[in-house]
């Protein structure tokens, strides 16, 4: 029989974050510092033996969806081979992707292949010079070319992710919610959330997404929409298209009281809450060659730290982790 974790809120956690990499090619303003260079050492990142062998211990305790991220999971090396390996695991239903597309455009037929059945992509912007500026220096067309080559090879749905920032793309709001349309993908805003310096930054320009909900509902008509996923947006469609818009709220509005997942770094430490430093440190347990019941144990005793809340509105300065450190 499947075990399950359950946390000391009831909460069943059967979603992992994995972060296979705290790199990235791009350094958006809200995630990484400017110029930032201060990596994990690769012998802390844990291997793709280490990571199959904690994904599957994960699925037999009930974990079903798992979804791979960073940093940048294309910037680690063979991405599709690991990806093949884990979508083989007994328990996991759903192995999906965070990716900011730059490298998607060669990856997207291996890593369907590999098993990955859903692709989330960052884009806050489709103007080049904006794109630029945001994410320190990138180059748009990669991430459009990313976004076709994703949809060519099949993904579906593949979900564009909005940061929205007052007075730095709020003004494209209709013009994504256009460009899905044309292109057949779903589009998700997301509120700036204050974790390290540069998302503090970010959170200061953060708009409740309420505002933006009700300014598209005086253009278009929306009703309220599912969508599977196993997130905490809240989605609308956009009647006469195929466009579904989802709204992620973890200020205005949080979602902590659902929570069903938690996040392993490179490093492998467990992560608990994006928005607390309650942590658990697995990889020095493994390599000094625990026993696969061992790990389960330390595993429930880590999902028994999971805090019942974050606390980015009443402690806006408490995280000096940034996103990309954990995995998004
Ligand atoms: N590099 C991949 C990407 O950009 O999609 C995966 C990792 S990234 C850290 C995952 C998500 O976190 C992205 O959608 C990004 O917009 C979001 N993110 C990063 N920092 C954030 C912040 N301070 N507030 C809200 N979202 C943030
Ligand atoms: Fe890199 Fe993603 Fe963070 Fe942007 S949001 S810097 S693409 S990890």
């Amino acid at each position: 029989m499947t075990q399950q974790l359950t946390d000391k809120y009831g909460r069943n956690i059967e979603y992992l974050r994995l972060s296979v990499t705290d790199r990235c090619d791009l350094r958006c303003s809200y995630c990484m510092p400017k110029g930032f260079k201060d990596f994990g050492e690769p012998k802390d990142w844990l291997t793709f033996d280490e990571i199959e062998r904690v994904i599957r211990i994960f699925g037999e305790l009930g974990t079903k969806r798992i979804r791979l991220t960073g940093g940048e999971p294309l910037v680690r090396k063979n991405l599709p081979e690991l990806a093949t390996r884990l979508a083989k695991l007994p328990g996991i239903e759903d192995l999906s992707l965070s990716s900011n597309a730059t490298q998607l455009k060669k990856q997207a037929v291996p890593l369907k292949q590999a098993g990955i059945t859903r692709i989330n992509v960052s884009l806050d912007t489709l103007r080049a010079d904006r794109f630029k500026e945001i994410t320190g220096g990138g180059k748009i067309e990669k991430v459009i070319d990313g976004l076709i080559a994703a949809k060519e090879a099949g993904f579906q749905p593949v979900k564009i992710n909005m940061v929205a920032m007052r007075g730095v793309n709020d003004d494209e709001v209709e013009d994504m919610v256009e460009f899905c349309i044309k292109h057949d993908f779903t589009l998700r805003f997301i509120e700036a959330m204050p974790m390290g310096d540069t998302g503090r930054e970010a959170n200061k320009q953060y708009i409740p997404l309420s505002e933006i909900h009700d300014r598209l509902a005086k253009k278009y008509t929306l009703t309220k929409a599912n969508m599977n996923g196993g997130g905490p947006a809240r989605y609308v469609r956009v009647d006469d298209t195929e466009l579904r818009i989802g709204f992620i709220t973890p200020i205005s509005q949080h979602f902590c009281d659902t929570c069903n997942r938690v996040r392993l770094s490179v490093d492998g430490t467990l992560y608990l809450c994006l928005g607390q430093d309650d942590s658990y440190p697995l990889r020095e347990l493994m390599r000094a060659g625990i026993t696969d019941d061992e790990l389960k144990e330390h595993i429930q005793k880590a999902i028994d730290l999971k805090p019942e809340k974050h606390e980015f509105s009443e402690q806006p300065g408490k995280l000096v982790r940034f996103m990309s450190m954990t995995g998004g």
